[in-house]
Parts: C-alpha cells; structure tokens; sequence
C-alpha cells in the first residue's frame, strides 16, 4: 500500500472512531469533546504514528517495553504524549518511565518506587494510571489490582517524587457484558475520588467497547484495531 493510500485509509478509519466517540457522547448527555482518543499503535510501524501525528492525534499507547522505546525515540519530533499501557515488569519499569509520560498499568506497589526513579532521572512528571482488575474474585486474573488493594496503592503514587496519580485504566474481561464490568469501574472510580479528587481520568473502552466505556464515565478512550486495521495474532 502507498503511503497515500495508507495516510486515506487511516484518516478515514480515524473520522469513523471520532464519530463513534460523539455519538457516544451525545447518547450518554456528555459534552462531545470530553473523551480523549489514545490510538494504540502496537504492533503497527513509526510510519503510521508519523501518519497519525499529522492528522491530528496526539496521544498514542504501546503495550511493549522494547517496541515502544524504540517507537518513542523514533517518533521523538513529533510531540507526542505517550502512553505505556501494557503488562510492566518491574525492572523495566524505570526504563518505561524515561519515555512514558503516562503510564497506565500500575498494579502493584512494587512498581512505583522503580517509575518514580526513572521519573526523576528524567526530570520530567510521569502521570500514573492504576490499572484495576475487574475480573470476578478467583478468575483467572488478567492484570490489574483487586479493587481493594488501590487505596494504598494511590497513597503510594501520590507520595511518590516525580509521579502524579492521574486515575484509572481497566479493560473489560472477556465473556462478560461490557455494560456490567464498567459499571463496577464505576463505583470504583468513585470511591478514589473521594479520596483522591485528583485522580479523575478513567482510561477505559477499546475498538469493541467504547460506547458502553463512554456511557460509564470513561474520559479516555484507546483505540487499536478500529483505526490501524487488525494486528497479526497474538504471541
Ligand atoms: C491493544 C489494547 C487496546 C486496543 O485494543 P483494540 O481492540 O485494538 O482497540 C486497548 N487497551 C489495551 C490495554 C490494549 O492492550
């Protein structure tokens, strides 16, 4: 395909998402323009974040330490925030928080003195996203916290040097209605925010769930598939 080709079939998929969002919006009584897009780009070449960048996105999420460093400095003129929203191993995750500006998948403790190290020898604030499970008690468990482990978790980050708790990331579980499981996000974003009234950007919805994530609250969506085009199999 030719980079004009490729740069149509992206602006076209883009204006198909952003529409998804305003309709989401105007369903749920939300202003439009209140759900930021992050267009994740795993998977997917510089080329296309370069695309992306000159249509007009400025924030764009990667779920590989390796890829996404490699991405970052690659694409490093073109100003874009980016977003780590992958699994995060804990001796990565200095690493990840010197090109990161938000990092959305902290899940446990362990993680944050390491982000709050590379945020430092950075010299630049990381914002923090706690990403909370809402797999059933006893699934299987994809990754996220118990929501009963985030109140220490976010007393945590925010006593931590060189990170800002921004809020919230989940991903719906498989099998389950999306309505339902961001429902429970719901309540669980609610009772940080008593706490923590800061913390109020809720990363939730993807290519598949967006209206019902936007109907919850969410005010970030991240966006894969519906915008780059399917992705090879996971490994
Ligand atoms: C891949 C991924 C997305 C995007 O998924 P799509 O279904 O392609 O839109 C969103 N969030 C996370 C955490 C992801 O890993």
């Amino acid at each position: 395909m030719s980079v004009q080709d490729r740069r149509e079939e992206l602006e076209r998929n883009l204006a198909g998402v952003r529409g998804r969002i305003e309709r989401a919006c105007a369903a749920a009584g939300r202003e439009p323009g209140s759900v930021g897009l992050t267009v994740v780009t795993k998977f997917f070449p510089a080329s296309d974040v370069r695309l992306l960048a000159e249509l007009g996105v400025t924030d764009v999420g990667e779920n590989r330490h390796q890829e996404a460093e490699a991405k970052a400095a690659e694409c490093a003129d073109l100003g874009l925030r980016w977003h780590y929203i992958g699994g995060l191993q804990s001796n990565k995750a200095a690493a990840v928080a010197r090109y990161a500006d938000v990092v959305e998948s902290v899940d446990r403790a362990k993680l944050v003195g390491r982000l709050a190290a590379g945020a430092v020898e950075r010299g630049a604030e990381v914002e923090v996203l706690l990403q909370v499970s809402l797999d059933p008690p006893g699934a299987d468990h994809r990754a996220g916290a118990d929501p009963d482990d985030l109140p220490a978790l976010a007393d945590a980050v925010e006593a931590a040097d060189g990170l800002r708790l921004a809020g919230l990331m989940a991903v719906a579980p498989l099998g389950e209605d999306p309505a339902e499981a961001f429902a429970r996000l719901a309540a669980v974003r609610a009772d940080l925010l008593q706490v923590h009234p800061g913390a109020a950007r809720l990363s939730a919805g993807m290519s598949g769930d967006l209206e019902q994530a936007v109907a919850a609250g969410a005010t970030h969506v991240r966006v894969g598939s519906a915008i780059l085009g399917s992705r090879p199999p996971a490994r």
